[in-house]
């Protein structure tokens, strides 16, 4: 409901650093809150995905920014669906983004005693009755956008009848669906969340954590705001969809009879282009085995992140610099590579592997001769020193760093042509091999000893510098190429997305010996190829598995 007061607040957006959340807090701060206290409240039915770390991130934030706390709580006041393991995965994955919620970890589902004393309380005041009318009859009275509706003929029940009936709903007697309990506000209100709401229904299920107590449940509506109240939240945080829901929120705050006074603030979901965010879809593909678990790495999820190689610093990065406004909008994928990026550059060791490997023979070097030659671990930060590598007459470089007839501006390997190996020697093409149709198998080259590197050789210049790991001492391990998981769909106008069949490409590749030491979990940057991490659960027949975290910014790729 755009009213005036909702585009003064759109257009009060200030950016990422000092966005329209804190303008009310300051001024909440200022007229007579002297803390301010937020809440994460996920619902344990699912893996947390990168929408959510945002409002981790924000909830976790302001606390901190404003000297306040922030609660952990499980949304968990829905009997069916929820499950241990989820709440386990969400507590992991919260502290590994770096935040802690320190003693304050908390059920909604502890509080059902409070929830039903509540709704007696409104019984008893004539602010609740219990209605008979199914969900059929429900959705008719109710009325429309553009209609009135109208009051239920159960809406006058007398007190002690409500009371009667509410406690027999406890009590079992109903069947689900049959009756509900309503606040009892206004049925011609334009607002159709303020026409009598439904804040208690029958379900006769099973509790994870009050197992069969229980066969009333109260909505999320009802639930909410007590919750916040209860624990003392100051700012409850919310995605865009609840803001027609916050005259609802400050009734039942009102009403409580609880003293704090909890205020909504709604902001917009992050959307990623190409990424499914939402749960449901997600345990869908989980469910499906479309995937590889919750945890894949194409997933968007935090655990399917941190498998990935993704670090918690390039999140929280990333949740800062989308900023928080109420205009959804849909963030470019290529914002969180960056941030991935960005954080790795400095910190990763840069290693040699060749993904897509072509043999190449050193004529003139001694057969059986291995060197070694000093390497930085990182151009961009010295601290991380140097290693050694060995340097042999038999390498292996990527197919595509060799043309037979280079098209123009390659500066590469080919016939006659020279190029660097990094850390080691100039090389020229003296000739290859082909096998019966046609592939290159082996490129003969001839080195130049005078021009190792960091000899001081001023001679001739060579355009190409190309990586490179000597055969006999290379390390064969398995190297997953992600790409979008999913791909948006234009033709699909609900916005329903398609799997990206290119998703996941296993390549064998060869890496340079000082990986062998590597350990689970450990990120690289794989010279030209991308940064690169140990997959923490696979192996190939006893070979490390790498996943790829990111691609380098993309390099000029010849025409085929
Ligand atoms: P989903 O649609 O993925 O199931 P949800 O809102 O049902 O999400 P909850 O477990 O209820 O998931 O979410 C916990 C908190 O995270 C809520 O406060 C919710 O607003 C917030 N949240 C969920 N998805 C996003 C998102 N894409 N961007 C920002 N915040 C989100
Ligand atoms: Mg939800």
């Amino acid at each position: 409901m755009a009213d005036e007061k909702n585009i003064k607040e759109e257009t009060g957006e200030l950016g990422s650093t000092g966005n329209f959340i804190h303008s009310y807090i300051q001024a909440d701060l200022g007229e007579k809150l002297c803390r301010l206290n937020t809440r994460f409240p996920p619902e344990p039915n699912g893996y947390l995905h990168i929408g959510h770390a945002k409002s981790i991130c924000l909830n976790f934030g302001l606390a901190k920014m404003y000297g306040g706390k922030c609660n952990l709580r499980f949304d968990d006041t829905n009997p069916s669906k929820e499950d241990t393991e989820y709440v386990e995965s969400i507590k992991e994955d919260v502290k590994w983004l770096g935040f802690d919620w320190e003693d304050r970890l908390y059920f909604a589902s502890s509080y059902f005693d409070t929830y039903y004393d509540i709704a007696i309380k409104l019984i008893k005041e004539g602010k609740a009755f219990v209605c008979d009318l199914n969900a059929e009859e429900m959705r008719e009275y109710r009325g429309t956008l553009s209609t009135p509706g109208k009051n239920s003929p159960y809406r006058d029940r007398t007190v002690d009848e409500n009371l009667d009936l509410f406690q027999r709903m406890k009590a079992g007697e109903f069947a689900d669906g049959s009756r509900t309990l309503r606040a009892k506000i206004d049925m011609t209100s334009p607002n159709i969340n303020m026409r009598d709401p439904v804040i208690y229904r029958i379900a006769h299920a099973k509790h994870h954590t009050t197992g069969n107590k229980w066969c009333i449940y109260p909505m999320y509506d009802f639930a909410h705001p007590i919750e916040d109240a209860v624990e003392g939240i100051t700012h409850s945080i919310c995605t865009m969809e609840f803001e027609d829901h916050r005259p609802l929120y400050d009734w039942v705050v009102a009403n409580s009879g609880l003293k704090a006074k909890p205020r909504q603030i709604e902001f917009a979901r992050l959307g990623i282009t190409n990424t499914v965010m939402s749960k449901r879809k997600l345990r869908a593909l989980v469910e499906d085995n479309l995937v590889d678990g919750w945890d894949d790495p194409r997933m968007p999820t935090i655990s399917g992140l941190r498998r990935r190689g993704v670090t918690p610093e390039a999140i929280r990065d990333f949740c800062e610099r989308i900023g928080v406004s109420k205009a959804n909008s849909k963030v470019d994928s290529s914002l969180l590579d960056y941030c991935i990026r960005d954080d790795l550059k400095e910190k990763t060791k840069v290693v040699m592997a060749v993904l897509n490997p072509l043999k190449v023979i050193i004529d003139n070097y001694p057969e059986g001769q291995i060197e070694f030659l000093t390497i930085e671990n990182n151009p961009e930060n010295e601290n991380l020193g140097t290693r050694e590598i060995p340097f042999g007459r038999e390498l292996y470089i990527e197919r595509d760093d060799f043309m037979e007839e280079p098209v123009k501006k390659f500066f590469r390997l080919a016939p006659d042509k020279e190029v660097r190996l990094k850390g080691a020697y100039f090389v020229k093409c003296v000739d290859f091999v082909k096998d019966e149709n046609g592939n290159v198998t082996e490129v003969h080259c001839t080195y130049d000893p005078e021009t190792k590197s960091g000899s001081g050789f001023e001679g001739r210049k060579v355009k190409g510098t190309l990586h490179w790991v000597n055969a006999e001492t290379a390390v064969k391990a398995e190297a997953r190429l992600y790409d979008s998981m999913m791909l948006d769909n234009p033709d699909d106008s609900s916005g329903d997305m398609i799997m990206n069949p290119n998703s996941l490409e296993i390549c064998e590749c060869f890496i340079e010996p000082s990986i062998k030491e590597a350990k689970k979990g450990e990120r690289f940057q794989f010279m030209r190829n991308g940064y690169f991490c140990v997959d923490t659960k696979d192996s190939k027949d006893g070979a490390q598995v790498f996943n790829r975290i990111v691609a380098l910014k993309s390099s000029f790729k010849p025409a085929k």
